[in-house]
């Protein structure tokens, strides 16, 4: 097959991953920056151009978009899929998983279960907001926060009021949730392809961090998960769509508790921790999702 990476630059570990697993087994791999993708957008002809010329014979694409660029990277998976490309994450399924409180109220509906969470606008409802998952310390979110940035904890009411009143002064949108202290600063991703889990590692933030973001300098291992655990993952994947899913999950008293789910997970951690080849997992994905649509087409 042709398959394009869509990602931003070649020098990106999970790309570079990709292709070479892609070039292992037998396909033309191409990395294809989506910001450079322009579209004709017309009566039964849906094209993409690429650096000034169109582009062709592509028969697979695996989205790797950024969460800066969710809007326009998601429009041109979109327009790949218009064109009857396949594509190993949906480009529905990636703005989905990208605003997290529609992906929570998705996935309470599916039964996963999750911290306790709350999500409000108005100031003079801050003492009932923090009552209501609980009662401090609670963790306080940005909406659109990633790698742990926007990640507040308050110990107590006045602090957390504190920091309310500062998020909504800056007219952001924020979640607040349930503080899972026994996960003490660690948390587990559980990586999914095609409805099975491929790999697991435990991330531990930096000493007297409660975040356990690799980006904010914590570290992975290998992990065997539980049964409870797994198919909390398979089931959180399945609800959102997301064929290729990074579930992370805090470990609680009361089993596993998803706190997100990523669309495009990046493979260094989850690849350096556990020593598996999930690049490859997801190249083998994407053969079967493309003699899928062969057959389909056989079948018509
Ligand atoms: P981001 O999407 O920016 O990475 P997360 O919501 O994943 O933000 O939070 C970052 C880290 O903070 C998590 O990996 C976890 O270690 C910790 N954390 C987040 N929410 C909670 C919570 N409710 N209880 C305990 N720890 C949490
Ligand atoms: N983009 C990375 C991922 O989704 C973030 C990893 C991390 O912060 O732990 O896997």
């Amino acid at each position: 097959m042709n398959i394009a990476v869509l990602s931003r630059s070649k020098g990106i570990y999970s790309t570079r991953r990709l292709l070479e697993a892609g070039q292992a087994r037998g396909h033309n791999m191409q990395q294809v920056d989506h910001l450079k993708c322009y579209v004709s957008i017309e009566k039964s002809n849906p094209e993409i151009h690429y650096e000034g010329k169109k582009l062709h014979h592509i028969d697979a694409v695996i989205p790797r978009i950024g969460a800066s660029v969710t809007f326009y990277g998601c429009a041109i998976v979109r327009q790949f899929e218009m064109m009857g490309i396949v594509s190993c994450t949906e480009s529905q399924a990636i703005v989905r998983s990208r605003d997290k409180l529609r992906s929570m109220q998705i996935l309470s509906r599916a039964g996963v279960d999750m911290p306790k969470t709350g999500f409000a606008r108005v100031p003079k409802d801050k003492s009932d907001v923090i009552h209501m998952v609980g009662g401090t310390p609670v963790v306080i979110k940005l909406l659109e926060g990633t790698q742990g940035l926007g990640v507040v904890l308050a110990e107590t009411k006045k602090a957390a009021e504190s920091v309310l009143d500062a998020f909504y002064g800056l007219k952001t949108n924020i979640l607040i949730q349930e503080f899972i202290k026994e996960s003490k600063g660690s948390d587990v991703r559980v990586f999914v392809v095609d409805g099975k889990v491929v790999g697991a590692m435990k991330r531990t933030g930096r000493e007297g961090d409660f975040r356990s973001n690799l980006h904010r300098g914590g570290t992975a291992e290998a992990i065997k998960l539980t049964k409870q655990e797994r198919q909390t993952a398979i089931l959180a994947a399945k609800s959102l769509g997301l064929g290729v899913a990074g579930v992370d999950i805090l470990q609680s008293n009361r089993g596993p508790l998803v706190m997100e789910v990523n669309s495009s997970p990046g493979l260094q951690g989850i690849e350096r921790s556990t020593g598996i080849d999930i690049a490859t997992k997801i190249i083998q994905y994407l053969e079967k999702l493309s003699d899928m649509k062969t057959q389909n087409k056989d079948r018509i």
